[in-house]
This record gives C-alpha cells, sequence and structure tokens, in this order.
C-alpha cells in the first residue's frame, strides 16, 4: 500500500486551534461566555431573512455578493468595490496569507495576537513572529522594531483578543507610517462594533495602499454561526483576494442573514449600549471580588489571578456549575480566565459564581 504524502513543511507546527467546550456532563442550564457569542442572539430580521433564503437552498449563491457589499457599503459609507465578504475574518485572514506571505517571508503579530494569525501563516508556508506586547496592551514601537525587509503581512486587532485592550489611532497611524515598503498592516476589527465613535481604521485604509481592515458578523451582528466576515482595502489587494476566493463560498442562507442584520442599526445600537453597561457591571463586580483585570473596550473581559492553578481552578469551579468561560492556555495567558459579556442576568450568574468560588 503507498503512503500518504507528506504535508507541507509547517503544517505540523500548528497546534490545533481549541475551540473550547459548549456543554458540560450532567448540567442542562449552560451559560456559553468563551467565544464572545452576542448573548442577546441573533437579530429577528437576520431570522427571517435566513429562513425566506432558506427555500432557495438548492440553487447556488451569487458568487459576487453583491447586495451584502452593498448594505455594508452604505452604512459604513465605503465602496462596495473595495470590500470582500468571506467565511467568517477567519477566511480573510487565510486568503491574506495565502496570497501575500509564503516560504521565506514572515508575518508579524503582537505577543497576545488571535490564534489564527500564525496558523494561517504557517498554513501558507510562511513563518510567525512575535511582538512582545507591554502590559498586555499591543507595543507599536516592539512591532516596528520586529519588521524585517521580509515582513509581508503585521495583524493586529483592535480591539484585541484575548486581553481586549486597544491602542490610539496615532499609533496605529505610526504603525502604518513606519513598516517598511510592501508589508501590508491588517487592522482586524472583529470587536470594533463594541466602540462607540470608532472605525476601526477603516478611514485609514479608505487613504493607504498597505493598510486593510478585517471584519466579522460573529460579535455585534449575532451570526457567530453563520460564518460571515469581511475585509476592505486597496482595489489591487480586493483583487489579488478575489481570484483565491471560492466562488460560492457564502450560502444564500449566510448572505441574506448578514445582509438583514447590517441593515437592522437598532439592533446593533441596542447591542452596543448593553454591552457598554453590562461590561461595567462585570469589571466592577470582579473588582470588588478582589480580582483583577485590564479595562477592556470589547465584549469580554481578562480576569487576572494570582497563578495558573488558581485559574484552572476558577475555571472547572465555574464549569461545575453550567457557566463556560475561556481558560487561554493558548495564548500564553495561563494565569487568566477570558468572560464574555452576557446579559444582565448573564453578568449576575458570572458574579454568584465567582464569589462562591471565592467563598468555597
Ligand atoms: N479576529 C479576532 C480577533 C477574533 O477574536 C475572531 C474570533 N474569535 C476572529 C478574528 C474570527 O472571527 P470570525 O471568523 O468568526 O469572523
Amino acid at each position: 500500500m503507498q503512503a500518504a504524502p507528506k504535508p507541507q513543511p509547517g503544517i505540523m507546527e500548528i497546534a490545533l486551534y481549541q475551540g473550547g467546550a459548549s456543554r458540560v456532563a450532567g448540567v442542562d442550564d449552560i451559560l456559553k461566555l468563551s467565544s464572545n457569542e452576542n448573548p442577546h442572539g441573533a437579530p429577528q430580521s437576520a431570522q427571517e431573512a435566513a429562513r425566506e433564503a432558506a427555500g432557495a437552498m438548492h440553487l447556488y449563491p451569487n458568487t459576487d455578493h453583491a447586495g451584502l457589499r452593498a448594505a455594508i457599503g452604505e452604512v459604513h459609507g465605503l465602496d462596495p468595490e473595495r470590500i470582500i465578504c468571506g467565511v467568517g475574518s477567519d477566511e480573510i485572514i487565510h486568503l491574506l496569507c495565502q496570497a501575500y506571505a509564503g516560504p521565506g517571508d514572515e508575518v508579524l503579530h503582537p505577543e497576545y495576537g488571535f490564534l489564527m494569525y500564525a496558523i494561517s501563516a504557517r498554513g501558507a508556508g510562511a513563518t510567525p513572529v512575535v511582538a512582545p506586547e507591554r502590559d498586555r496592551t499591543v507595543d507599536v514601537d516592539a512591532l516596528l522594531r520586529a519588521a524585517t525587509d521580509r515582513t509581508r503581512l503585521v495583524f493586529l486587532a483592535n480591539p484585541a483578543n484575548p486581553t481586549g485592550t486597544m491602542i490610539g489611532g496615532q499609533d496605529v497611524v505610526r504603525l502604518a507610517d513606519g513598516l517598511p515598503d510592501g508589508c501590508l498592516l491588517v487592522l482586524d476589527g472583529a470587536y470594533a462594533e463594541y466602540v462607540a465613535d470608532f472605525d476601526g481604521g477603516l478611514g485609514l485604509a479608505q487613504a493607504r495602499e498597505n493598510v486593510f481592515v478585517t471584519r466579522t458578523f460573529s460579535k455585534m451582528y449575532g451570526l457567530g454561526g453563520m460564518r460571515v466576515g469581511w475585509g476592505y482595502g486597496a482595489q489591487s489587494v480586493i483583487d489579488v483576494l478575489n481570484r483565491l476566493r471560492g466562488p460560492f463560498n457564502l450560502s444564500n442562507v449566510a448572505l441574506a442573514a448578514a445582509e438583514a442584520a447590517m441593515r437592522d442599526r437598532d439592533f446593533a445600537a441596542a447591542c452596543l449600549a448593553d454591552n457598554t453597561a453590562q461590561r461595567a457591571r462585570l469589571l466592577a463586580g470582579l473588582a470588588d471580588l478582589g480580582l483583577a483585570a485590564d479595562p477592556s473596550e470589547a465584549n469580554f473581559v481578562l480576569a487576572r489571578f494570582a497563578d495558573a492553578t488558581e485559574a484552572a481552578d476558577c475555571d472547572a469551579f465555574l464549569k461545575s456549575r453550567g457557566i463556560i468561560v475561556r481558560h487561554p492556555v493558548g495564548y500564553g495567558l495561563p494565569d487568566c480566565l477570558r468572560m464574555t459579556v452576557g446579559t444582565a442576568t448573564g453578568v449576575d450568574r458570572l458574579l454568584e459564581g465567582l464569589a462562591a468560588w471565592r467563598d468555597r
């Protein structure tokens, strides 16, 4: 019997992405706070659009995503020709690596950067390079020092996951201006919707060829299960990515749901307001319990414990009560737990669980 071919170099160095549990054996009433999903669910408007689109599931979807790109363009004031839609922003990250980074090239990201940056870089045969952060906050000078003439892509989530911290607009511009020629700065705005009056770098990407923005429908828009993301950048970059993209990458149902969610501005505004209020309650509650947490700009907070053992112990205790949070060991933060901001009831239940753990 012949052997299967060997994988491309770099692929076996990828640690399998750990998505985290969504069930606990023996516990029915689960509160999932581990993936930063919208605790209010998907907007009604998107659910109705999805049901209607499902009637045409025997037909291939549109390949150009024109309806969805038009909706995104209208809401954000962007040229739809410079928008690309993908299977989550994960796919956009993947396409960027495939298109721009290969063997001998470097893909740079901050110390606690989203795991998909290194996975996609290795998948493309490139070398992920990590720049240290300062107090769990992106350090632009460290990124600039780490950039070389082999750096093709720099990924930066703002606000960042899993830390929830954010850097200011001036720092982002300084980074864009300081990177070598021929290197694309990718501003990952998965959590940008949670920051009031923040464009996530879209204005910068509008003006500069070396800046690209990725966004998602998985968080604020409540469509994590639909898998829709988008990217915005120079026409030349969009053209490159479209050549690689699978023509039918997004289903009829996903496209319809995302378009309806994007147009549902009332839903987005209500979610932003509630997240801001509940995040403040959660942070205040953590402080009352004597737990440290960085100020978060996203829909989650990162609580810090004495050490990794204590964080693991709290994680297990919360799980036994049906509360699932994320222990971000794979991110190099074993002494922390990342907790999605829930509804008011969800925040209450999490704080009760943490108090019970502390008093156990
Ligand atoms: N970027 C960041 C920073 C994220 O946290 C996530 C999801 N966890 C993504 C991108 C990918 O999101 P999606 O593929 O669901 O759009």
